[in-house]
């Protein structure tokens, strides 16, 4: 496979963007290679611009559940633009999403719209904090909600420790508020308490997909529920990988757990740049303009944007069994890289939740970020290399995790098996 003109196409975009990309992950650092540049997509399938053709277990980082240019997806856009592209001002479209939205899920009352998954996580961080009258968070080792200063703490060995940035730019001043605790270790959650009277909210993906695939127990989240009652903290799902693609409630359709404010992003834009905050009413109506709690944004609630993503939501309202059938795909996919590993005498761990999964080169289960780092990064980088080779295009690092879109037929994963068998050989 030839990527010549992708190789030219990197070395002219690193003359004018830093790293040649916009966003760090996908220039191909930590698995070796030339990032692939895209010309178009189309249901499960990518193409470069040298021409190869992909099986994208990517999809866009989540957003596409329904594949690439899916028809009633692209005819809501296309019908939305001949309108105009913003007013920055109200449109019928924001309140019909809203609407869906409120009516899946008895803890949101409201939601307000922003444009990026970082956006909302940051916006619900501030209400949390506004509406507790309190300064500190507690947020996961492993866990990702976007790049502003308070989330971008980094993972610290030991036990509980006032998180430090884990970027230059970021003050310490700042991220002295931002508490670290253990996927999965409610003993490190009471710590944090026990170091703090100042807690405004626990922050968690509840399925945790920026350090691969790593679920909550469902015992851990009702610890923390608990806890948050116990110490008056709010508890913060961040679903912004997890919401309508693990179910259609996301994580919380898988357990009886019910967090204080919510955080949606990728599937609920379809593919345009959306993200969502949503809360009971009494925590919502403390946001601007009615409240004192100030957030905004000039394209927030982009029509375009909000008809992508109402007409996802529809689609996916409408196929109530999409999520079993995507799962049983998704279960097919790792049941079989795990076969064909095995084989070549290598031990994957895998997992499933809904339309998402993930794999990891270790022998021990990984329950927490610790476990994470323990894989063998060095085999994923190439098996990563040798799939994409062979026309498979997996997330660039091992501490992703992975979609299956609806035009993902049964044919297609046995063929990515069967590469899979031939790689596997080619790493043991
Ligand atoms: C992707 C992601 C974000 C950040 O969303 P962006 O749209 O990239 O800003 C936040 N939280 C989680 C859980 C995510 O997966």
């Amino acid at each position: 496979m030839l990527i010549q003109k992708s190789k030219i196409a990197f070395e002219d975009a690193k003359k004018v963007i830093p790293g040649g990309v916009d966003s760090p992950v996908r220039a191909f650092k930590s698995v070796g290679g030339t990032p692939i540049f895209i010309k178009k997509a189309k249901g499960a399938y990518l193409h470069d611009i040298d021409g190869n053709r992909y099986i994208d277990f990517v999809q866009s980082w989540g957003p596409l559940i329904f594949g690439h240019c899916d028809s009633d997806i692209e005819e809501a856009v296309l019908e939305a633009t001949k309108n105009g592209l913003s007013f920055g001002a109200p449109t019928l479209v924001e309140t019909a999403l809203a609407s869906e939205i409120t009516q899946m899920f008895d803890n949101i009352d409201k939601v307000r719209f922003v444009s990026s998954g970082t956006e909302a996580v940051m916006s619900a961080i501030r209400l949390a904090r506004g509406f507790m009258n309190k300064d500190d968070i507690i947020k996961f080792e492993g866990c990702y909600h976007g790049h502003s200063d308070s989330l971008l703490v980094q993972a610290g060995s030991g036990a509980v420790t006032f998180g430090s940035p884990s970027s230059p730019g970021v003050p310490a001043d700042l991220t002295k508020h931002t508490l670290l605790a253990k996927y999965n270790d409610i003993n490190s959650v009471k710590k944090c308490f026990e170091s703090s009277k100042n807690i405004a909210c626990i922050i968690i993906e509840p399925i945790a997909g920026n350090m691969g695939l790593v679920p909550a127990d469902e015992e851990f989240l009702q610890d923390l529920r608990n806890l948050c009652d116990e110490h008056g903290a709010l508890l913060i799902f961040d679903e912004v990988m997890s919401g309508f693609r693990a179910s259609l409630k996301g994580a919380q359709g898988l357990s009886s757990v019910k967090p204080d404010i919510v955080t949606f992003g990728k599937v609920i834009g379809g593919g345009m740049p959306v993200g969502a905050f949503g809360a009971r009413g009494e925590i919502m109506d403390r946001l601007s303009p009615d409240g004192d709690i100030y957030q905004a944004g000039t394209l927030s609630g982009n029509p375009i944007a909000m008809s992508a993503g109402l007409a996802s939501l529809k689609k996916l309202k409408a196929n109530p069994d999409i999520y079993d059938k995507l799962e049983a795909k998704a279960k097919k996919l790792t049941d079989g890289f795990k076969k064909t590993a095995k084989e070549s005498g290598i031990e994957l761990q895998v997992g499933v939740r809904g339309s998402m999964f993930g794999f990891f080169f270790s022998s021990n289960e990984v329950k927490n970020f610790d476990d994470a780092l323990k894989c063998d990064t060095d085999k994923f980088a190439l098996f990563h290399q040798k799939m994409l080779q062979n026309g498979v295009y997996f997330a660039c690092s091992q501490f992703e995790s992975g979609f299956i879109c609806e035009p993902m037929s049964d044919e297609m994963i046995d063929e990515v098996i069967d590469i899979s068998k031939k790689v596997f050989s080619e790493l043991s």
